[in-house]
């Protein structure tokens, strides 16, 4: 008997590391455990080591295709240099759309469905051209996702700007969020981030459904109310799947033999990883107060360092793993830092292998910037956080970590509004570290660690979900080529 045809998805990336690594996970995924054929469209945001070694590393072995596009160049735009990184990754994608849809139509093995994220909802037309059924993939929190799509409702309703409110913004069901907590978009309602932010979650409910990088464990209640007429299911309109947590795998290679002795030689879970995830960096002067917690807390560390920049938190967004100038980059930090640091620290410039770093036994705590994909490689290794939040949804998901899921510590004030000082690092670094406190979260992450695990196993609820979800897709392919 002829075996039936796979169903082939094609799934859209918009530029940037943070956007990268989940599609391509959800694509193995899908091809690994789910019996579909899939090829990632890819918007480099430039040719820069680290992309090229995520591409590379999904390709082996080799489960899907990945096409590579160029990023558009937005001069002709009059979109200005020093336009926020939200707006200009979603006027890449504006400006990408015919190359995407070429690309699509191209392809040899025509897709049955179409996956795009956060950015790539206009281009679920092209779904409809084609005549497929689409979905649009948040790689980030059921929370965030309830708060943009109530974000329309929110334009309407509140006067003014949402940082000036005195009360928590109300999302139905959901926990409220602090005016200091709306993601970077939604700080400045006169600005075009803010009405490509509202314009996106108009079009979400326009997809087939809405794929979230969580599990059910993780976000219960938000996700009951994701899923409740009475509430945002009003808005949603379509069917909610967790799919996660979807991480980058770890690389067996991936630590190098110097990392990896470093590592090998600390003692169990006696070791705090500092990093800023992709985009991440910090002012001067708060570069010199963490290096003077760090080095106060005494406790072991290793630190990926990136030059400090006084403009924005999102410094090095499309400049990914470009490595700063050892020397130089020693220069920012407390004169004689590293030689006094040397027995207990590791600087590593610019960029690590976070995977494999995070899931090494000697990983005691991460003071994280709070990305999503960092904080899932941080909760699926069983490591407790210091939230370091900086731009994008991060506030949020800092919040979330500390108030909800109970396994991070924060400053008391917003380190993207306030420099934090070196005795409130200190404490802070001490406190996840190596006491009650910390030694608790670390226990309870552990807890989320196998209901994580168990979430991604055939039977779990992600498992589980991502079946649902195809077979909501072999519906709705039957009732288009009969023509409903
Ligand atoms: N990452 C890494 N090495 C680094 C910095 C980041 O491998 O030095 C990876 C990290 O493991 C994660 C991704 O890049 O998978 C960053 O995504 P996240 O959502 O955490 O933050 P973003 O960079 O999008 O702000």
């Amino acid at each position: 008997m002829e075996k039936p045809k796979k169903l082939h998805a094609a799934l859209l990336s918009s530029p940037g590391m943070g956007h990268l690594v989940p599609i391509i996970e959800l694509g193995k995924r899908l091809v690994a455990n789910h019996g579909f054929e899939a090829t990632v469209f890819v918007l480099s945001s430039q040719a820069s080591r680290a992309e090229t070694e995520i591409i590379e590393s999904a390709m082996t072995p080799k489960l899907l295709d990945i096409v590579e596009l160029p990023a558009p160049d937005l001069t002709a735009t009059g979109l200005s240099p020093d336009e926020s990184v939200f707006a200009r990754v979603a006027a890449m994608m504006r400006e990408a759309r015919h190359v995407l849809r070429s690309a699509l139509m191209a392809l040899e093995a025509r897709p049955d469905v179409l996956i795009v994220d956060l950015f790539g909802t206009e281009h679920l037309c092209i779904g409809d051209e084609l005549g497929i059924p689409k979905y649009v993939y948040i790689a980030t929190s059921a929370w965030f996702l309830a708060l943009l799509l109530h974000s329309p409702t929110l334009d309407k309703e509140v006067k003014g700007e949402y940082v000036d409110q005195t009360e928590p913004l109300e999302i139905p069901g959901c926990k409220p969020v602090r005016p200091e907590d709306v993601a970077d978009p939604m700080l400045d309602r006169s600005g075009l981030q803010y009405r490509d932010f509202v314009r996106m979650a108009g079009e979400i409910p326009m997809g087939d459904g809405i794929l979230l990088n969580v599990w059910e464990d993780l976000q219960t209640e938000t996700l009951a109310a994701l899923r409740n007429e009475e509430s945002l299911g009003q808005v949603v309109n379509s069917p909610v799947y967790t799919v996660g947590p979807l991480i980058r795998p770890v690389r067996p290679a991936g630590l190098g033999k110097e990392l990896l002795e470093w590592l090998d030689k600390q003692p169990s879970q006696s070791v705090l990883f500092v990093s800023f995830g992709s985009g991440g960096t910090l002012p001067a002067e708060q570069l010199v107060e963490l290096a003077w917690g760090l080095e106060l807390s005494r406790q072991r560390f290793i630190w990926v360092l990136r030059k400090p920049t006084a403009k924005s938190l999102d410094g090095s967004y499309f400049d990914v793993g470009k490595v700063d100038g050892g020397d130089e980059l020693f220069s920012f930090l407390p004169d004689g830092f590293a030689v006094r640091t040397r027995d207990i620290g590791l600087i590593l410039p610019s960029w690590a292998p976070q995977v494999e770093i995070l899931s090494h036994p000697s990983m005691g705590g991460f003071l994280s910037h709070c990305g999503w994909n960092s904080t899932l490689e941080s909760i699926v290794n069983g490591v407790p956080l210091i939230t370091w939040p900086l731009y994008a949804e991060q506030r949020q998901n800092a919040t979330l970590l500390v108030e909800e899921i109970g396994v991070a510590i924060r400053p008391k004030e917003l380190p993207s509004k306030k420099i934090v000082g070196r005795e409130e690092i200190e404490k802070l670094v001490r406190t996840i570290m190596m006491e009650k406190e910390g030694h608790m979260m670390r226990a309870r992450v552990k807890d989320l660690k196998s209901s994580a695990e168990k979430a991604m196993t055939k039977g779990g609820t992600s498992f589980e979900s991502l079946d649902k979800m195809k077979e909501d897709c072999k519906m709705r392919i039957h009732q288009i080529k009969k023509g409903h």
